[in-house]
């Protein structure tokens, strides 16, 4: 039995997986991040007690996805960019290590999230493919020849911090007009609220009932999919920016697949303006060579938890 757990901004999320890949337990808490390390690491204890209780003695070893930079090698973290500062430094595996008595693996959470699409999702089948997982940012992975491919220093496949827009907003990594300031879930919103703030006649003004707090990306969608003009802008300039970046990733490593997940990407709406721009701007190669199929997760909020089990299940005999 393997334990995924997936330390997110927001939440912790746990599954246990057994030998053949079945999910046979899934369990979340609040993170509370702001709270400090001791108040998480009594959380992630619950998590595993709770976990541990129904197949006692039968948990092999633990995989950890964190939002943040690594160092796969010395299997530290390096930065949680979204937790508060008390945790630079932190040594969170050493830590889980002597309070739970397993070995930890640490993965970054969307390089979890397509590990678990490669081997138990929509990757599986699929040699060579790009994952963006469309959030509170935008997280990727990049797979080859039925490889996660992590680089030299483990950082391959920040897909959403790709430069869109050189002059564009700030970036939480610092860089202005990533892919994660025009793709998010934020992102989206945010353009959103700008629009209601205008005073522009939009439906989302509605479905809101004028409360700017209540805007998020699924209301960007219902008001798009009722075909609200401002909504479509906001979406078309999304599905630009993916196209732009899945174009650039077709140019480097020509994947046979792009896979969607995260919550954006519940927004069929989005996909197919996303689909529709592969179709009619991928021109590098003729398209019997260059042709990309846009495929949607099969794992939803759990797939970094996932993608940890299955991480620690495939690295047991190193
Ligand atoms: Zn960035």
């Amino acid at each position: 039995m393997f334990l995924g757990i997936d330390l997110g901004g927001t939440h912790i999320k746990a599954v246990l997986l057994n030998e053949s890949g079945q999910v046979v337990h899934e369990k979340q808490l609040a993170t509370c991040a702001s709270e400090g390390t001791a108040a998480v690491m009594a959380k992630l204890s619950a998590l595993i007690v709770d976990a541990d209780r129904g197949f006692p003695g039968e948990l092999q070893r633990i995989g950890l996805a964190v939002p943040g930079v690594l160092d796969q090698e010395r299997k530290r973290v390096v930065l949680l960019p979204n937790f508060p500062d008390s945790w630079h430094g932190f040594e969170l595996r050493e830590h889980l290590m002597l309070v739970t008595g397993q070995e930890v693996e640490l993965i970054n959470d969307a390089r979890a999230a397509a590990f678990a699409e490669l081997n138990l999702g929509a990757g599986r089948g699929i040699s060579d493919f790009l994952l963006l997982v469309l959030g509170t940012g935008v997280g990727g992975g990049v797979v080859l020849k039925g490889e996660l491919i992590l680089g030299s220093r483990g950082v391959a496949g920040e897909l959403g911090h790709q430069v869109i827009q050189p002059d564009g907003l700030l970036c939480g990594c610092g860089n202005r007009g990533c892919l994660e300031t025009i793709a998010s879930g934020p992102a989206i919103a945010s353009a959103a609220i700008r629009v209601l703030k205008q005073g522009l006649p939009t439906l989302m003004r509605e479905l809101v009932q004028d409360d700017v707090s209540k805007v998020n990306s699924s209301i960007v969608d219902e008001a798009a999919v009722r075909g609200d003009r401002f909504a479509i802008d906001i979406l078309k300039g999304a599905a630009n920016a993916l196209v732009q970046a899945i174009r650039n990733g077709i140019a480097i490593l020509n994947p046979g697949a792009v896979i969607i997940g995260g919550g954006v990407a519940r927004s069929g709406f989005l996909l197919d303006l996303v689909r529709r721009g592969l179709e009619s701007r991928v021109i590098l190669f003729p398209s019997t060579l260059g042709g990309v199929d846009v495929v949607e997760a099969v794992f939803g909020t759990y797939a970094g938890a996932v993608g940890a089990a299955a991480w620690a299940m495939s690295r047991r005999t190193s």
